[in-house]
């Protein structure tokens, strides 16, 4: 086995760099019965399941809540949810992450976009070609006998690789 196997240290800023986010807290959802009361859906009936009205068809007493899961069920429409995060997305034509801040249930950054190519300044695009090339240039030395044979092409190739290392240290400087 040759010693040359290190991939460069450095990742460049880019997709694969991005900064954690944060995360849903579950057990700071509300309680269910205090979070539809709160919403302006009082809640009828004894018991772990209540009524109340359903938004979703307009219907005045056909959604059933679960006061412990904060599960949700329309008898008419079929509108139905897991939790109170559930209900809280539908009613509000929220997405998880605006819920979840909503509701206080959300520590952290928010989640970001993944980032596409179309996203990436010049200089990222630079960077990320120049360290694709690093790594097939290592895998390209790794399958060669080393030190390298000095087969023209590879040597092209080796000649390209410095070259995009110094148009990106150049943009950095
Ligand atoms: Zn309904």
């Amino acid at each position: 086995m040759t010693a040359f196997c290190a991939l460069p240290s450095r990742a460049p800023r880019g997709p694969a760099t991005r900064s954690a986010a944060g995360t849903f807290e579950r057990d700071r959802l509300p309680d269910p019965a205090s979070y539809f009361e709160s919403q302006g859906f009082p809640l009828k009936g004894p018991g772990l399941w209540r009524t109340t009205r359903c938004d979703f068809h307009g219907g005045s007493d056909s959604l059933r809540i679960n006061t412990r899961s904060g599960g949700w069920c329309c008898m008419a429409c079929g509108a139905k949810g897991g939790d109170v995060l559930a209900f809280h997305m539908q009613h509000h034509g929220l997405n998880f992450y605006e819920a979840a801040k909503a509701l206080d249930c959300w520590s952290g950054d928010a989640p970001q976009r993944p980032r596409g190519p179309a996203d990436l300044s010049d200089r990222d695009r630079l960077e990320l070609v120049a360290w694709e090339l690093q790594i097939a240039w290592v895998i390209l030395g790794d399958t060669r006998r080393w030190p390298p044979q000095t087969d023209p092409d590879y040597l092209r190739f080796v000649q390209a690789v410095g070259r995009v290392q110094r148009l990106v240290q150049r943009g950095a400087a």
